[in-house]
């Protein structure tokens, strides 16, 4: 999906790089411990876990449901004044991590709890590229 949109662009920061990389690839890779195994977003130099540093990026299938969200009214920068009200939700992933994003294609009064949602990839304009949740009739 393309919009005409600009947004502010992320910081970029060493932790964050591999996963900008792949979302950028509309991959969703998110970090692992490569000593005690856990899932770890967002990306650190050390698992919470277990304090290792052997930290990778591996793919994920990007499917999960909905725990939470928040329907944001007022823009908090000019460049969203466009697109209020739009929610952003936090969804529990098929591997137990939470991930937050915005959604699309969903209408605000239809989100629940327990909603099967997915990730899929919005390209700006400016050349940001983020992951959106998306209802998934498949779940
Ligand atoms: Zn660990």
């Amino acid at each position: 999906m393309k919009s005409a949109s600009s947004r502010p662009e992320p910081v970029i920061t060493p932790e964050f790089a591999s996963w900008w990389d792949a979302v950028r690839r509309h991959a969703l890779e998110i970090q692992r411990c490569g000593h005690c195994r856990a899932w770890i977003h967002y990306p650190r130099v050390l698992c919470p876990h277990c304090f290792s540093d052997e930290l990778a990026f591996e793919p994920v299938n990007g499917s999960g449901h909905v725990v939470t969200w928040s329907v944001v009214h007022r823009a908090q920068h000019p460049d969203f004044a466009d697109e209020v009200p739009y929610a952003v939700v936090v969804a529990e992933m098929a591997e137990g991590f939470r991930l937050l994003a915005n959604v699309s294609g969903i209408e605000l009064d239809e989100l629940r709890t327990g909603m099967p949602v997915c990730v899929s990839f919005c390209d700006f304009a400016n050349g940001v590229t983020l992951p959106v949740f998306v209802f998934d009739p498949t779940a």
